[in-house]
């Protein structure tokens, strides 16, 4: 049993077959996952990861303004989201963060935005997904300012990018690693280096799909189903059997966000 923490069936590559896909996750033993809605905040974008996280069962939403779009973000906006989060479903604010490798926001507009969804999280009581890339020193160095306080309700580092001292220093602020497939792409010996220093009780693992195909797929679209190939390469590179990473990670997930596995219908879709 698996969990893909991060993932992307919202969007438009999965009109035609999510069904399929989803279909496709639990026939492969994954029993949830965590659909992050993205795009402007303004328009339907978001409603739809909501939408889709309550037609299938054990599926849940995210909801909050990618760095790419902090310049969208404003009070309007704000309520938009904060609606959304009123949604069983919805248990996670983000992703949020900085990207100074894209620079489709101004940094100082990312940077303002980020600081604000982390205290609008707050406010939900929500638990927050954090984006970094290409700006570890300040993601980190905003996260210990804004979230040290005894009731913040904790975070994930999605698709850790960064180094030990920074997984280090995330996790001691209580967040949880989740590794996506480029750990296993052959290049990522810096990212090896910092699964190193994760222990399993502080590990996740996501497709971030359609993003992201892990080994061997590379060069299809990702999807839930092929969590999997990266869980058994961490699952080999931390030399533990697939089945000891699979339930601890599902386990880590289901901790965190205080959930517990619904029972599937008969044919496992709903009707
Ligand atoms: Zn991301
Ligand atoms: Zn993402």
């Amino acid at each position: 049993m698996l969990i893909d923490s991060h993932c992307h069936i919202d969007g438009d590559s999965f009109d035609e077959d999510r069904d399929e896909v989803v279909q496709r996750a639990k026939d492969t033993g994954v029993a949830a996952m965590l659909v992050v809605g993205t795009g402007d905040p303004h328009s339907d974008d978001f409603r739809k990861a909501v939408v889709v996280a309550e037609k299938y069962e054990n599926v849940y939403a995210s909801v909050g303004v990618h760095p790419h779009d902090a310049k969208l973000y404003d009070d309007e906006a704000e309520k938009h989201l904060t609606e959304l989060t009123k949604s069983e479903k919805v248990i996670a604010w983000g992703e949020i963060g900085l990207d100074f490798y894209y620079d489709h926001s101004p940094r100082d507009v990312q940077r303002e935005v980020f600081r604000r969804q982390i205290r609008k999280a707050a406010e939900l009581d929500l638990p927050i997904i954090i984006h970094s890339r290409d700006a570890d020193d300040e993601t980190v160095e905003i996260l210990k300012e804004e979230c040290s306080s005894d009731s913040f309700r904790g975070g994930i580092m999605h698709c850790f990018g960064g180094t030990a001292a920074m997984a280090e220093a995330l996790m001691k602020l209580g967040f949880l690693i989740s590794f996506a497939g480029n750990v296993t792409f052959k290049k990522a010996e810096n990212l090896r280096d910092a699964a190193r220093v994760v222990p399993l009780d502080r590990l996740l693992v996501e497709t971030d799909c359609p993003f992201l195909t892990p080994i061997p797929f590379r060069g299809k679209r990702n999807e839930p189903a092929f969590v999997e190939h990266t869980a058994k390469f961490l699952a080999e590179f931390y030399g533990v059997e697939f089945e000891t990473l699979a339930k601890r990670t599902t386990q880590n997930f289901l901790d965190f966000f205080k959930l517990a596995l619904t029972a599937e219908t008969q044919s496992g879709r709903e009707t």
